[in-house]
């Protein structure tokens, strides 16, 4: 894993499903990591392992209100560089859907409340935005400075203004309090630890493969996405975050696929006999999305190396085992 010069870590959302990657990476490399989540998308299942850890702690915690006094660490005396990753906030459509204002609330108040901690550690703040920040985009593969196209009334406004919004107060925190900050814009990324029914697209397309049950493509399925395996998103985020760079900075997988495509592959790699089916099309959906990540290339040195093929049989065998445990729990 990535070298960094970080001695603690408090990761939001880290339960979630990017979040405790990033956990365990972060533990990896000798960090110790405060885990604040109040578990309203992530899973206790995804740290339970970790909390044994003796440089892990998890704190249950909505970051939208007040935190929490850190807890010192054994040796804190000593000086140490944090880093404050925030990630709490619902991400998949089915979940920011039925959570609009909570959405909204984690892109305000907790992006502020994360500022305010890093600032006051003297650390360095890395916000997790997204892709939506781009809207339906007008112009493709989307670059940095593309200021994208988003309805602020649409449906996936909550989700996409609410990572708007958090971009501009990690820029103001920075000019005003001369906050380390950064911004990692995340394209789709997939892999081990999606929850089976989150809504997205992998985790759907390879519970119903595995389980022989209809693929729901939405729409024509024509409209694409670029898929990042988790591996490669986490050690983006850390080489981002050890970096000098303000950001935004893309880290995605510019290898584009229609979803119908997706929903094949997947099928043809579980050696499944599903059906792919066509439902009606989510409301607002981009119809492409590819990053440009010219600048994560050539500013970190960073490129995803896992392939989609490589990354779904992997993901796909997650999913068969975590299948297995249910049945035989049953
Ligand atoms: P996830 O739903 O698995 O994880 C989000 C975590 O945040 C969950 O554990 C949830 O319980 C926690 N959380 C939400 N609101 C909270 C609050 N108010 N207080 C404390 N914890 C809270 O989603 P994910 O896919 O792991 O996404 C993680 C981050 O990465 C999000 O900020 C998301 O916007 C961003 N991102 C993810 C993707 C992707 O494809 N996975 C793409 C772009 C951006
Ligand atoms: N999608 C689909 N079937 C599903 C879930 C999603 O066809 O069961 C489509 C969805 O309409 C979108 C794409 O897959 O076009 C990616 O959706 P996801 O929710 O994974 O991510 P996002 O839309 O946030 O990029």
């Amino acid at each position: 894993m990535t070298a960094h010069p970080f001695d603690r870590a408090i990761v939001t959302g880290g339960a979630g499903f990017v979040g405790s990657h990033l956990c365990e990476a972060l533990l990896a490399a000798g960090t110790r990591v405060t885990c604040l989540d109040d578990l309203s998308s992530g899973r206790a299942d995804h740290i339970d392992h970790l909390l044994g850890t003796p440089g892990f702690r998890f704190v249950r915690h909505d970051v939208t209100t007040p935190w929490p006094e850190p807890e010192p660490w054994p040796g804190d005396a000593r000086p140490g560089r944090v880093l404050v990753a925030h990630l709490a906030s619902a991400a998949s459509p089915v979940d920011y859907h039925r959570r609009p204002l909570e959405t909204l609330r984690a892109g305000a108040a907790g992006t502020e409340h994360a500022l305010a901690a890093a600032h006051k550690l003297g650390g360095r703040f890395l916000l997790a935005s997204t892709s939506e920040v781009y809207g339906d985009p007008q112009v493709h593969p989307q670059r940095e400075d593309y200021h994208g196209d988003v309805d602020p009334v649409g449906p996936r406004s909550c989700y996409d203004e609410a990572k708007r919004y958090a971009e501009a107060l990690t820029t103001a925190h920075r000019r005003v309090h001369g906050t380390d900050t950064t911004i990692a814009r995340l394209f789709n990324t997939y892999g081990p630890r999606m929850r089976p029914g989150d809504g997205r697209m992998v985790p759907a397309f390879v519970s119903q493969a595995l389980a022989g049950e209809p693929i729901t493509v939405s729409g024509t399925g024509t409209q694409t996405r670029s898929l990042c395996h988790v591996d490669d998103t986490v050690r983006g985020l850390l080489t981002l975050a050890a970096s000098g760079l303000p950001g935004p900075v893309n880290i995605g997988n510019p290898v584009e696929r229609t979803v119908r495509e997706v929903a094949e592959l997947v099928r043809d790699l579980a050696g499944s006999a599903s059906e792919i089916v066509a439902v009606p099309a989510a409301a607002d959906d981009p119809r492409r999305r590819r990053p440009d990540i010219g600048l994560a290339r050539h500013g970190l040195g960073w490129e995803p190396r896992i392939g989609l093929e490589d990354g779904l049989r992997r993901t796909l065998g997650w999913f068969a085992a975590l299948q297995v445990g249910v049945d035989s729990a049953v």
